[in-house]
């Protein structure tokens, strides 16, 4: 078992100052793994060390979260990662990609407090990273960029600063520039300090970066025309005004930004610096009622991810929880909102690959498991003393539809009971179309593992064999009934209501038909995801 990092040295609230909970938003293979690991790394040898420079171990990096579970002061769920650096406790929540990308990555990113935007220096903006970046952009979270892969060939440092303006819309403010060109990575030099910190990979690279900080003379000696160029570089952005600016920052209209080579280790401490003293710690919550929930009200939290049947010798399901307000204690009793019925916390876990760990305490910011809990829903608010109640998660534009259907006539009943929990649970999105006459349901996701699971359960759970029929969209907008009458007269378009919310989505089979559509109706309401081209 773990040793917990949870140990309560203050009240609620300083445990809560104290937290610094986080999502990595990134596209597949910029190096989210390799940060995460990069990040615990610090977190371990410098707590042991006691020193941000000291030699640290040479235990090598963890392979996995599991590996990294058995090291001390590190505990993983599945869900999330915790570590304590220093006063401060890290909670990197994971963002599923590849394959797993579905509704609940997008899920993760409605419990955390702020995001690390992740770039390959030789790629820039990618579309997944676009798409995570939007949810973030919609919830108004703070967004921190790292510049990944300094150390390999990649794009200009300024063209990167501009694309991230233009494509996104948030002001760059450097908080570290580099010195020598994508391939060619010497250090970077503090914007706000204008140390240069020379950087270097230690040999085998599993272990701290090697820094040393110099002079300016000396650097300009050492490195000459690469010197030069970044210090002309850095006189660019103070006179554009690219400077910090931690309201902007907070309000997610500027991002700092900062560079290095997760592989190495490169500008990994600096980021957790930068975490721990500007990324915001676990804080009041909007609750549902339109007021705020303080972090040192009584206990609550809310369910933002399902995951069912983990564990296939006996059937279960986890509600990962974000703890919003109090002190979370393993046995409590709490209601749950929806139903004003009590739960109970016996069973309250962190839960790593396979193997699960009991939690006792925990604090805002926190993501406990709790298993046994069917009777949980996504979005569902937990308390304890005096009833709170948090905003619904909203849905996210699916990009996958699939009309589901059933040729056993005699479990119809079964059918229907079965998509509705699936709908309640936030498996799939269910939608219907007056298109499809008798009622036929359509189901919709973010990613096809959705259906996958949909389908298994609908067969496991109520014994109901389905087949999908996979309809040719992939991407829809919330339109309103001024719309969906407009687009009666439009091809290749369908409008289909999602039994969820009543939304309105109108179905393209491309970007470019909604483009064209959207074109032609200037009148024509369309709430369209981020355009990603
Ligand atoms: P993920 O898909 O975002 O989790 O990406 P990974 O962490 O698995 O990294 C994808 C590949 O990029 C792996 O081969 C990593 O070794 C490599 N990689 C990650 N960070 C760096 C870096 O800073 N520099 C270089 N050169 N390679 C990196």
């Amino acid at each position: 078992m773990s040793q917990s990092v949870l140990a309560s040295s203050g009240g609620v609230g300083l445990e809560a100052a104290r937290r610094r909970t986080f999502a990595v938003i990134s596209h597949p293979d910029a190096g989210k793994s390799t940060m995460t690991e990069a990040l615990a790394l610090h977190a371990r040898v410098i707590g042991q060390a006691g020193a941000v420079h000291g030699k640290g171990d040479r235990k090598g990096v963890v392979s996995d979260w599991m590996a990294m579970e058995q090291q001390r002061g590190i505990s993983v769920t599945s869900a999330a990662l915790q570590f304590s650096f220093g006063d401060t406790v890290v909670n990197l929540l994971d963002t599923p990609g590849h394959a797993d990308f579905s509704e609940d990555t997008y899920r993760v990113l409605t419990a955390v407090d702020s995001a690390v935007m992740l770039l390959d220096a030789a790629k820039g903006l990618e579309p997944q990273t676009l798409k995570l970046f939007e949810v973030c952009r919609q919830r108004s979270i703070p967004v921190i960029t790292f510049i990944n892969k300094w150390d390999r060939p990649g794009h200009d440092a300024l063209a990167l600063m501009d694309e991230i303006e233009q494509r996104i819309g948030l002001k760059p403010t450097p908080l570290t520039w580099p010195v020598g060109i994508a391939g060619h990575f010497k250090g970077v030099v503090d914007r706000r300090t204008g140390q240069f910190t020379r950087m270097q990979r230690s040999p085998g690279g599993a272990d701290l970066a090697i820094e040393e900080e110099m002079t300016d003379a000396e650097a300009a000696e050492r490195f000459g025309d690469e010197w030069t160029t970044a210090n002309e570089e850095l006189e660019l952005l103070t006179m554009t005004g690219a400077d910090h600016d931690q309201e902007a920052f907070l309000a997610a209209t500027s991002t700092p930004v900062l560079f290095g080579a997760a592989v190495a280790n490169l500008g990994v401490r600096q980021l957790l610096d930068i975490l721990v003293e500007l990324a915001p710690p676990a804080g009041a919550r909007p609750t549902a009622a339109g007021g705020e929930q303080p972090v040192d009200a009584g206990f609550s939290g809310f369910v933002f991810k399902i995951q069912a049947n983990m564990n296939r010798a006996h059937r279960d399901q986890v509600a990962f929880m974000r703890i919003c307000s109090g002190r979370f204690e393993r046995g409590m009793i709490v209601t749950h909102a929806t139903t004003g019925k009590p739960f109970t916390t016996k069973y309250a876990q962190q839960i790593f690959g396979q193997g699960r760990d009991t939690i006792d305490e925990a604090f805002p910011g926190d993501v406990v498991g709790l298993v046994n809990a069917t009777a949980l829903g996504i979005g569902d608010t937990l308390y304890a003393d005096k009833k709170v109640q948090y905003p619904p998660l909203p849905s996210f534009p699916p990009e996958h539809f699939a009309v589901v259907r059933t040729d056993d006539t005699g479990a119809f009943k079964r059918f229907r009971r079965g998509i509705e929990q699936l709908d309640g649970e936030g498996v799939v999105q269910v939608l219907r179309s007056d298109q499809r006459g008798d009622g036929t349901p359509v189901f919709a996701a973010v990613g096809p593992m959705q259906f996958e699971v949909a389908t298994y359960r609908l067969e496991a759970e109520f014994g109901v064999k389905v087949k999908l029929e996979f309809l040719p969209y992939e991407i829809a907008a919330v339109t309103d009934a001024a719309g969906k009458e407009i687009l009666r007269t439009e091809s290749n378009v369908e409008v289909m209501t999602r039994v969820r919310d009543g939304a309105l989505l109108a179905v393209f089979p491309h970007r470019w038909r909604l483009r064209t559509v959207a074109g032609r109706h200037p009148d024509l309401h369309l709430d369209a995801p981020i355009d990603i081209t």
